[in-house]
């Protein structure tokens, strides 16, 4: 198989030239027409000498994984499938929030500037088994390569400039898709550095987040590797119910989780943790789950991202209703603590938070167990 120039960072990437006896700089060169101009054929990078564009296109190529399947919501939420082989796909939402800035002024023109998040997968399915998520519930398959993860961005980033007519049109970055990045550690980290490259994507640190379940080991990793904006999906504000929702706290419980929180903190390009806490009807939406967890949260800096629960087939749970989500919103209000409800975006094509279920290869032994679980 040859080597996808596409998962390369920086560093990996100078190496490569350094080895094919040129400078650095074509490294730079080549990953801005990757990458910016999002060019796949090594032809079209007329900058580049004919010679090594020939070297190179003989051992290497650029290529992101194929799109199955690309559909929009009337909302403008944008879906893409990817193939990524063996049976397996997943997927990356676009969420578009528009012009930002109609009246900005560059040398006398106006600029259009526009806002919109793409929500990265990280491996195809998920090992946690998080009890409200259709990821979780297929169980995993395996780690995306950084090619394939970057490859979700750089197929995106190309499609939306040439369907919108805009320059950036992905400004911000969550690492929020199938999958738990912290599981990745190696690949994922290496993704988000070519995002943060200003000779690839150039996001910034703030307009990039990771969501993780809690893998705490890896939070103090990923302080000192590639430290951007961290959201923990809390879910719960004692470990006894926490341990149900999301079974990786039995392993990682609540005071480890937020000290490690703690420890982000102070390398984190924002001086809070957002936690996330999907509000499940009757299971952990009550008013006084919320007044715990405004005492459980009170040593982290923090913002709280009310998420209401977007439902699958079998999933067992339903949507808490609007009044007590405001109830449970209120009261972290009450609290002087900042929380907000995430809109739902996406629903109408299964693009919301913990629908992506693209599809994976073998899910036998997970039915089986559901059919003895339900027999017994
Ligand atoms: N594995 C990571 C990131 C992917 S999930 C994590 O768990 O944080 C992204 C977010 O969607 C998480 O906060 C997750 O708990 C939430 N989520 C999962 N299933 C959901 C569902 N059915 N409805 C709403 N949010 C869900
Ligand atoms: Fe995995 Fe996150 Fe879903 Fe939990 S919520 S099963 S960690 S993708």
């Amino acid at each position: 198989m040859s080597l996808n120039l596409l998962g390369l960072n920086r560093g990996q990437f100078e190496a490569l030239c350094a080895d094919m006896g040129e400078k650095p700089f074509r490294a730079r060169q080549m990953m801005r027409w990757m990458h910016q101009a999002g060019v796949s054929e090594f032809d079209l990078m007329t900058d580049v000498s004919k010679g090594f564009r020939e070297q190179i296109g003989a051992s290497a190529t650029i290529a992101a994984p194929a799109v199955l399947r690309d559909t929009t919501a009337p909302d403008g939420t944008r879906k893409w499938l990817f193939d990524v082989g063996t049976g397996n796909a997943i997927e990356a939402v676009y969420i578009p929030e528009g012009d930002i800035d109609d009246e900005s002024v560059a040398e006398g023109v106006p600029v259009r500037r526009y806002r919109g998040t793409l929500c990265v997968s990280s491996q195809a399915g998920c090992a946690l088994e998080c009890s409200f998520c259709a990821t979780g519930r297929q169980g995993f398959n395996r780690n995306l390569g950084t090619a394939e993860i970057i490859g979700q961005l750089w197929h995106a980033s190309r499609s939306l400039s040439a369907d919108l007519g805009v320059e950036r049109p992905i400004t911000n970055v969550v690492m929020m898709g199938m999958g738990e990045p912290l599981a990745n550690f190696d690949n994922v980290v290496a993704a988000m550095q070519l995002m943060l490259d200003d000779h690839a994507y150039g996001i910034s640190r703030r307009r990039l987040t990771l969501s993780t379940s809690g893998l705490v080991p890896a939070i103090d990793r990923l302080r000192d590797a590639c430290p951007v904006a961290l959201a923990v999906s809390l879910h719960a504000p004692n470990d006894s119910l926490r341990d149900q929702l999301v079974p990786i706290n039995r392993k990682y419980p609540i005071r480890e989780l937020l000290a490690a929180c703690l420890r982000y903190i102070e390398k984190a390009p924002r001086d809070f943790v957002t936690f996330e806490y999907v509000l499940l009807a009757g299971v952990n939406d009550s008013v006084a789950l919320a007044r715990e967890l405004v005492k459980t949260v009170k040593p982290v800096p923090c913002k709280i991202n009310l998420i209401p629960f977007n439902p699958f087939p079998d999933s067992g749970y339903a949507r808490s209703a609007a009044p007590a989500v405001a109830a449970f919103r209120d009261v972290l209000l009450q609290a002087g603590l900042t929380a907000t409800v995430r809109k739902t975006r996406g629903d109408t094509i299964d693009a919301a938070c913990g629908q992506l279920a693209g599809k994976v290869r073998d899910k036998t032994r997970r039915v089986l167990r559901r059919m003895e679980e339900n027999r017994a």
